[in-house]
């Protein structure tokens, strides 16, 4: 059973009389234990796709099964479970909380899955230290490099142990240096048996990843 099949997914946005097909029959296939890279200009619906795996979003049209449940006929009950469950996200822009330290932002998702606050403490501090920060989890957001806190990010989508890690654009916002260490750390994760869907323009990125997908205006393309 793979992890993620997509099955002829469309997504259209009505802007004024136009229609984006923002995904426009994309079918794609991922195992449990893959690293994908997904390929694509700025606009190609690289991050539309995304939201749609990570149960952010509803396709338009066509079937989407994760874990094998097909999406389309769970409950919004189930479907924010997957999302916590399921799926640990991470964005171009961090998306930590400023008031909260790195161990808090950490810990907040699990306190939403209603785990008892000494687990969960210990969760995220096993997490953070997997992320080579165990010695800055009292810092605040504003007090890390934006390297660090890509990393807390990081931290905080992998310490519920979801099967799939999703990272949109991760080293979009670093310098090189630090993008490089990200990586590093979704190679780790790989390598310990995660599913890694990772978001990229960046060649590169693409280069060292063990499978390649490429968008070009809402089609999928499976070239190598
Ligand atoms: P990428 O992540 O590859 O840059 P996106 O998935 O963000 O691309 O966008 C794909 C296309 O869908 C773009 O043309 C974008 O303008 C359009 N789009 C994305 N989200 C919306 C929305 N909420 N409303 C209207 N159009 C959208
Ligand atoms: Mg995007």
């Amino acid at each position: 059973m793979p992890l993620i099949e997509m099955r002829h997914i469309c997504k259209y946005y009505q802007t004024g009389d136009t229609v984006v097909k923002a995904l426009d029959d994309v079918c794609l296939t991922v195992e449990e234990g893959e690293m994908v890279a997904v390929l694509g200009r700025s606009g190609s619906g690289k991050s539309t796709m995304m939201n749609i795996v990570g149960c952010l979003d509803t396709p338009t049209s066509g079937e989407y099964w994760l874990a094998g449940q097909r999406v389309s006929d769970m409950s919004e009950r189930a479907l924010a479970d997957a999302r916590s469950r399921t799926v640990g996200f991470v964005f171009q822009g961090f998306h930590l909380l400023p008031q909260l330290t790195a161990l808090e932002n950490v810990e907040l998702p699990l306190t939403y899955r209603g785990i008892p606050e000494r687990r969960r403490r210990q969760m995220a501090q096993d997490s953070l230290e997997q992320v080579g920060l165990a010695d800055r989890m009292s810092h605040l957001p504003r007090e890390l490099s934006g390297g660090q806190q890509q990393r807390v990010a990081v931290a905080r989508a992998m310490a519920g142990a979801p099967s799939l890690l999703l990272a949109d654009e991760p080293t979009g916002n670093l310098d090189s240096v630090a993008g490089r260490e990200v990586m590093a750390l979704l190679h780790r994760l790989h390598e310990q048996g995660r599913t890694v869907l990772i978001i990229t323009h960046d060649p590169a990125i693409g280069d060292s990843c063990p499978r390649r997908v490429y968008m070009e205006d809402g089609k999928l393309k499976n070239k190598q």
